[in-house]
């Protein structure tokens, strides 16, 4: 079973402006934020406006509306951020082997230097 979703979770927080962000991008289905301890030069996480625990979650329960509205936000902010040309990676951690450590989904653009390979 999916695990109950905390809004007290500090993205929660952020989606309801209790605590700032500077948002990148907001939409219906979408806001975006630089990562507070950046791993990369660029390190934006991009968030769906509804209550999901995690990518699991979220593709479990989400409407076609809200997927295809998250999908197409994280797209549109690696391209309005001139990530394009460059290149970047998109990072969804879900569970506890993957250290995801909000709960509240969240998709992580890392980009600004050649990233190496996966899991370095
Ligand atoms: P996770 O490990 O769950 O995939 O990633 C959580 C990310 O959220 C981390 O990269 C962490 O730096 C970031 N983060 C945690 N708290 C805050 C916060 O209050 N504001 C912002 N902008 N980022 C945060």
């Amino acid at each position: 079973a999916t695990q109950a979703y905390d809004d007290q979770n500090i993205f929660a927080k952020i989606l309801r402006g209790e605590i700032p962000a500077t948002r990148l991008y907001d939409d219906d289905y979408a806001i975006a934020f630089p990562d507070i301890a950046p791993q990369a030069p660029t390190h934006i996480l991009v968030i769906p406006k509804g209550a999901y625990v995690s990518w699991d979650d979220f593709s479990a329960r989400a409407s076609d509306a809200e997927i295809a509205g998250f999908v197409r936000a994280v797209g549109t902010v690696a391209r309005d951020a001139g990530l394009v040309a460059p290149g970047y990676r998109l990072l969804a951690n879900t569970g506890h082997d993957s250290h995801q450590e909000v709960p509240h989904l969240h998709v992580h653009i890392f980009a600004g230097r050649a990233l190496g390979p996966m899991l370095a």
